[in-house]
Formats: structure tokens, C-alpha cells, sequence
């Protein structure tokens, strides 16, 4: 027994002079904060809390900073789309604009072009971290105590032998994963039967697309392969596309739209299995409600059906931090965790899954370690679909403000309607605001249109600042630009539009 102990002691201190050696902190000066994870949520903590002035350093397993988000997420998939965008405009919208032209698809230069931009901005980070002075380590984080987290290495930096920090402050920032298909019936292979991350890497454009799932990822991912040529059929549980938070309306003319560019919906549609035959996928689905079963045939299929929080190897029980039922690290309104020293952001915790979501909670956490303030207004977090047109929204939907029992008005107004969209030969969609019928308080705003996810920014500042759509209908907007159409649904919500 004490001959264990000896070689316990006799590790943590080869540990912390391995630790020192590379100039990381040791148990005789631990880190103020540590972050575990380098996705938007922790490698913008780590940037902010070195920037508050307290001795940061970050830790990342993914060989990569930037997370799903840069690596596998929200940066590769808007490659994809703009490219794959251009080019189905070209085929199919630029003869009308009197280009004529032969296009045709090179898929290997695509992908490069997305990798490209994937390596620029991670790579961007770590510049940034150098400039603010956080520490990067490469490797894989898990807890030894709740202030001491072990470090394993990783192919990408084989030489960080196993180490250990200690700190005073750790924030969790482990992010998520894809979630497997409900009850393990179909099993992703990322070849035929992929995940986002899979639909991101087709080396060549499947004859038929099935994606199971017509949330945000699964329209993405299918506007993509559709435009380069797949025949792209949507597979819903629900009755509506968009996923959680759209509104009803919007979901409505979002499918329309979508279907006139060749996509194809079953909702309320519940897939049960798949079967890979000959070079095919057969899915066996079925009515949402139960009744006849039918076949799909599919060259590649796409499971978006959810992400889910990610602590694997991260031994949160060492640390005491609880979990909920869903596998959630459990944080209170200033993100700290069962441990008062242990915080946790982003997709690893509650809330909506966005890049944007976990970046504002990295940065109040930072701001909460350093000061005991920080803030975050979960009423004001916009979501995006990036296709096209996109789809944006935040604050209330009216099936909300009904179920609240809430009485509000609606001021809405067309892109057909809008000079520069009619310009442009780009005129579906609308702005819809929605405002308190007694106040005129902005509550909520959902575009579908043409840069509906710059737009939305407007809308978001205006609930941040309480504004009435008055207050937006007062301000002057350059002319010709597509956001006079946010002007003009806030003068129909507050009055009358002049240009409809
Ligand atoms: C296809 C796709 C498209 C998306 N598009 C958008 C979009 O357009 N806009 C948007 O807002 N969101 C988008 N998202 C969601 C977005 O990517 C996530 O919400 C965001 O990345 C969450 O950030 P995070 O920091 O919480 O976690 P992550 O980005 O998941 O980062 C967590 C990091 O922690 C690391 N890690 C985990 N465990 C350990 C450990 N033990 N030790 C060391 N490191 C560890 C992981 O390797 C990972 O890099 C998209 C997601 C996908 C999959």
C-alpha cells in the first residue's frame, strides 16, 4: 500500500515536471481557469478569460481548435452550400440574366475549397490564441480530482506524453455528438449511411438521397446534394420542416419553396430500418401514427436526426459534476456546475445547439470567474438555416405568443415587394414581426428570404434593446437594400407599409 502511494507521488511529480518543462502550470501554480474543449463555446472563453487578465489554457483531443463548428459543422456545411448554391445558379438561373454559360461540377476541387476554409480558421485560432496568451494544449482532458485534469496525448502531437494541470477555475466545454438512430436499428457507416460529418465528404453525388430528419442539418445537407444533381427525398417524424422554433407559416413556404427546387418531403413519416443491398439502401417506413409500411431506395443516406451532449473520457464523476437523464452537464444561471470552481458552456449543457449560443456562454462564464457578473439573453438567440432562401428567426413564434396567451400584431412584408430583391430576380419570402398588441414591444421576427441570416441581426439588437417596431420603422435604411423589407414589416406591424 505504501509502496503505491510511493509511485503515485512519484508520477504527479514526473507529471508536473514534465508539466513545467512545457511551461504549463503545476499543483504548486495551477492555471486560474483551464477550458476543456477548443469548439466556439471553449477557445472563445479561453481567448476571453486570458483577455480578463487571468493564466488560460485550453485543451483539445481534436488534433484541430474550432470544434464541430469549424471542423465539422457550421463552417464546412456553409462552404458546401455557397458553392453548390453558385453552381446550381449558374446551371439553372443565369441564362435568364443573360449569362451564358457551360458549367460543369468539379467535386474533388469542392471539397479542397471547403477543406481550405475548414484549415484557414483553425488555424486563425491558434494564432489568436498565441496573441492573447492561452496556453494550447493538444490532447485529451480527463478529470483526476475536481481542480486536477489528466492529459493523454493524441496521434496529432504524439509528443505531449500524458501530463496533468491543476486549476482553479475549469470550465467544460466538451461540446456534442451525432446522435445514432433511435434504438441502434441503422448504423452509420459514413459511406453509404452517414452523418452530417459523412454528407460532408461524398466523393461523388448519390443518384437518391434519402435524409432522415427535416431539421436545420438535414435541409442544409440535402439542398446541397440536391443542387450538385442528387434526387433528394426528406424524411420527417413531424408534420412541418425546420426543426424546433420555426414558425408554422415560415415552415409552410419554407417547404414550398424548397420543393420547387426539387426536393422531395414524406412528413409525419417514421423510418424504421435499412437494409444495404447490392450497392442500395432499403429504409422500411411507416406513418408517424402507425399503418402501412413502404420501401426506400436510396444510393446514400443521410441520419440527421439530433446531436447529443459529449463527456466521453472525461470522467466527470472523478470531478463530482452531475449529469441530468439526457446526459446534460447540469449548470446553474452563471454556469457552474454541482462544483462551484467547474462551470460549463455550450452543447455539452442546456439549450439550443449553436455556435453562437456556446460563444456568448463562453464569454459570460469568463466574465463570471472574473468578476462574478456575466450575461446571457437566452431571449435573443437567433437560429439560421443557411439554405436558399434562408431562414432565420428569434424571439416568440405566434403559435407561442397563443399558447402564452399573449395578444400581439404582425407587421409583414414581401420580398416581392423590395427594389433590390426584384432587382436581384430573387424576390420569395417575407419578414414577419410580430409585437405585443399593447405596447408595440418587438417579440419576435421570422424571415425567409434572401440573407435572412444577416438580417436577423436587426432583429435580434432590436429585442436586445426592447425596441417597438415603431422604433425600427423611424430608422433610416440605405436604399436599395434588401433589410428596407425589415423596415417596412416593422411600419406595417406599427402602421402601414409604403411600399405594399
Ligand atoms: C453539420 C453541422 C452544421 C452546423 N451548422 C451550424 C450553424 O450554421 N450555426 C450554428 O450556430 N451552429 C451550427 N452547428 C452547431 C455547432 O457546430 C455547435 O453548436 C457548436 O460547435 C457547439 O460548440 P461547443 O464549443 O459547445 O462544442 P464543439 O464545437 O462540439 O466543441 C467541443 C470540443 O471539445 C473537444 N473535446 C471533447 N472532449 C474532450 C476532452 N475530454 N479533452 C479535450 N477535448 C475534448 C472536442 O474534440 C471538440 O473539438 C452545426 C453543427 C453541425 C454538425
Amino acid at each position: 500500500m505504501l509502496h503505491l502511494k510511493r509511485v503515485a507521488q512519484n508520477n504527479l511529480a514526473r507529471a508536473a515536471r514534465r508539466s513545467a518543462s512545457r511551461g504549463l502550470a503545476t499543483a504548486a501554480e495551477p492555471y486560474d481557469v483551464v477550458v476543456v474543449g477548443g469548439g466556439p463555446g471553449g477557445y472563445v472563453a479561453a481567448i476571453k478569460a486570458a483577455q480578463l487578465g487571468l493564466r488560460t489554457a485550453c485543451i483539445e483531443k481534436r488534433g484541430a481548435l474550432g470544434g464541430t463548428c469549424l471542423n465539422v459543422g457550421c463552417i464546412p456545411s456553409k462552404a458546401m452550400l455557397n458553392n453548390s448554391h453558385l453552381y446550381h445558379q449558374a446551371q439553372h438561373d443565369f441564362a435568364r440574366r443573360g449569362i451564358d454559360a457551360t458549367v460543369s461540377l468539379n467535386l474533388p476541387k469542392m471539397l479542397e475549397a471547403k477543406t481550405n476554409a475548414v484549415t484557414g480558421l483553425t488555424k486563425g485560432i491558434e494564432i489568436l490564441f498565441k496573441q492573447n496568451k492561452v496556453d494550447y494544449i493538444k490532447g485529451s482532458a480527463s478529470f483526476v480530482s475536481s481542480t486536477r485534469l489528466a492529459i493523454s496525448p493524441i496521434s496529432e502531437a504524439p509528443e505531449g506524453a500524458p501530463t496533468e494541470v491543476e486549476a482553479k477555475n475549469i470550465i467544460i466545454a466538451t461540446g456534442s455528438e451525432v446522435s445514432p438512430f433511435p434504438g441502434g436499428a441503422i448504423t452509420i457507416d459514413e459511406k453509404q449511411i452517414v452523418s452530417s460529418t459523412g454528407a460532408l465528404e461524398l466523393q461523388q453525388v448519390p443518384k437518391k438521397m434519402v435524409v432522415i430528419g427535416g431539421g436545420i442539418i438535414g435541409l442544409e445537407m440535402g439542398s446541397v446534394w440536391s443542387r450538385l444533381g442528387a434526387e433528394v427525398t426528406v424524411v420527417e417524424f413531424l408534420g412541418a420542416i425546420g426543426g424546433a422554433g420555426i414558425d408554422e407559416e415560415v415552415a409552410k413556404t419554407f417547404q414550398r419553396i424548397l420543393g420547387k427546387q426539387g426536393l422531395k418531403f414524406k412528413l409525419n413519416t417514421k423510418v424504421l430500418s435499412a437494409e444495404q443491398k447490392d450497392g442500395k439502401v432499403y429504409l422500411e417506413a411507416e406513418p408517424a401514427k402507425g399503418g402501412k409500411s413502404e420501401t426506400l431506395e436510396a444510393d446514400v443516406v443521410l441520419v440527421a436526426v439530433g446531436r447529443r451532449p459529449y463527456t466521453e473520457g472525461l470522467n466527470i464523476e472523478a470531478a463530482g459534476v452531475e449529469k441530468d437523464n439526457r446526459g446534460r452537464i447540469v449548470i446553474d444561471d452563471q454556469f457552474t456546475t454541482s462544483q462551484k470552481h467547474i462551470k460549463c458552456i455550450g452543447d455539452v449543457t442546456f439549450g439550443p445547439m449553436l455556435a453562437h449560443k456556446a460563444e456568448e456562454e463562453g464569454i459570460a462564464a469568463a466574465e463570471f470567474i472574473k468578476s462574478g457578473h456575466g450575461h446571457v439573453n437566452y431571449a435573443a438567440i437567433p437560429s439560421v438555416v443557411y439554405t436558399h432562401p434562408e431562414v432565420a428567426w428569434v424571439g416568440k413564434t405566434e403559435q407561442e405568443l397563443k399558447a402564452e396567451g399573449v395578444k400581439y400584431k404582425i407587421g409583414k412584408f414581401s420580398f416581392a415587394a423590395n427594389s433590390r430583391a426584384k432587382t436581384n430576380l430573387d424576390t420569395e419570402g417575407f419578414v414577419k414581426i410580430i409585437v405585443e398588441a399593447e405596447t408595440d414591444r418587438i417579440l419576435g421576427a421570422h424571415i425567409i428570404g434572401p440573407n435572412a441570416g444577416e438580417m436577423i441581426s436587426e432583429a435580434v439588437l432590436a429585442l436586445e434593446y426592447g425596441a417597438s417596431s415603431e422604433d425600427v420603422a423611424r430608422t433610416c435604411h440605405a436604399h436599395p437594400t434588401l433589410s428596407e423589407a425589415f423596415k417596412e414589416a416593422a411600419m406595417a406591424a406599427s402602421g402601414k407599409p409604403i411600399h405594399m
